[in-house]
């Protein structure tokens, strides 16, 4: 009988203490379809960041290497749902909150993509923004980890089970944004190209192209999505793209109409109104560093 309480007791402590599919070491992991996660990002960690990946046969994709710290927390709960090798971590594009933690995930042995103009800009842009972060102390004993492969306009992976469609779809949020896009599943994978969050959008990166980045909105709901996961914010479907286009448009309609009566961008910044466009335009004074970045494009 003794005995009996000691081996059941034993096998409930091996149970519990092996990873689990589907459990979540942080609670932010939820599965959205057969080997399909995403990480929600945690704002009071200062993980900022919407990150996924996809069991395959052999390998783990992970979609958007967040900041080191970040990492260290999505590769935890990569862990709780599979032990198979992290082989490739995509980011979607090179900005720190998405990418500056590439280093975490080569140190764990895998190769960091994304398109050839994110792989351009990187090595162009980031050396002066991880200059600018690392005085952070987070950032301590971490070194900049520039992407190793650079696709032209799509890369494709394929096991006969999953398929990962990476697509570059920029310039827009910067250069050389592109999406991953899981056709059987109809889930899309946006990067900053859609967020779902207060304040809106950052407009500002200096290869932004805001008119494009309407056009490959367009071009992504055309898709038809079931799941859109945006690089900041709720997860949504079709109707999180339309309204992050429908504030974009406006922005730029507005921007055009002001340079068009000749007022300044600083004058713009404080007319134009967008806060009608849902939770893009709600914070008025997040929209003016976004109105004088588009101000400055479409007056050259
Ligand atoms: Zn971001």
């Amino acid at each position: 009988m003794r005995r009996a309480t000691i081996y059941w007791a034993f096998v409930i402590v091996l149970l519990f203490s092996f990873p689990r599919k589907g459990a979540s070491q942080s609670g932010q992991t939820h599965k959205l379809a057969p080997d399909v996660y995403w990480r929600a990002a945690e704002p009071d960690k200062r993980i900022i960041a919407n990150a996924g990946w996809i069991v395959f046969r052999d390998y783990v994709l992970v979609i958007d290497a967040n900041y080191p710290w970040g990492a260290r927390a999505i590769l935890d709960d990569i862990r709780a749902t599979t032990n198979k090798p992290i082989k490739y971590v995509f980011d979607t594009h090179y900005h720190g909150d998405h990418a500056h933690g590439n280093g975490v995930f080569v140190d764990a042995g895998a190769t960091i993509l994304c398109s050839a103009d994110c792989l351009a800009e990187s090595w162009r842009k980031n050396p002066a923004a991880w200059k600018r972060s690392a005085i952070d102390p987070d950032y301590k004993d971490q070194k900049l980890e520039h992407p190793q492969i650079g696709f032209p306009d799509k890369l494709v992976f394929d096991d006969g089970t999953h398929r990962v469609e990476l697509i570059k779809v920029g310039p827009g949020h910067t250069m050389g944004d592109a999406v991953a896009w899981l056709p059987k599943e109809r889930i899309l994978f946006t990067g900053d190209l859609c967020v779902n969050q207060r304040p809106g959008n950052n407009v500002a990166d200096v290869d932004a192209d805001p008119e494009n980045w309407v056009r490959a909105l367009d071009k992504l709901a055309t898709f038809e999505p079931a799941q859109v996961i945006p690089g900041h914010g709720a997860i949504g479907g079709k109707p999180a793209l339309a309204g992050q286009r429908a504030y974009l448009a406006a922005m730029i309609a507005g921007v055009r109409a002001g340079i068009a009566r000749g007022e300044t961008a600083d004058q713009l910044a404080n007319s134009l109104d967008l806060t009608a466009y849902g939770t893009w335009g709600a914070d008025k004074s997040r929209n003016a560093p976004s109105i004088r970045a588009v101000y400055a494009k479409l007056k050259k």
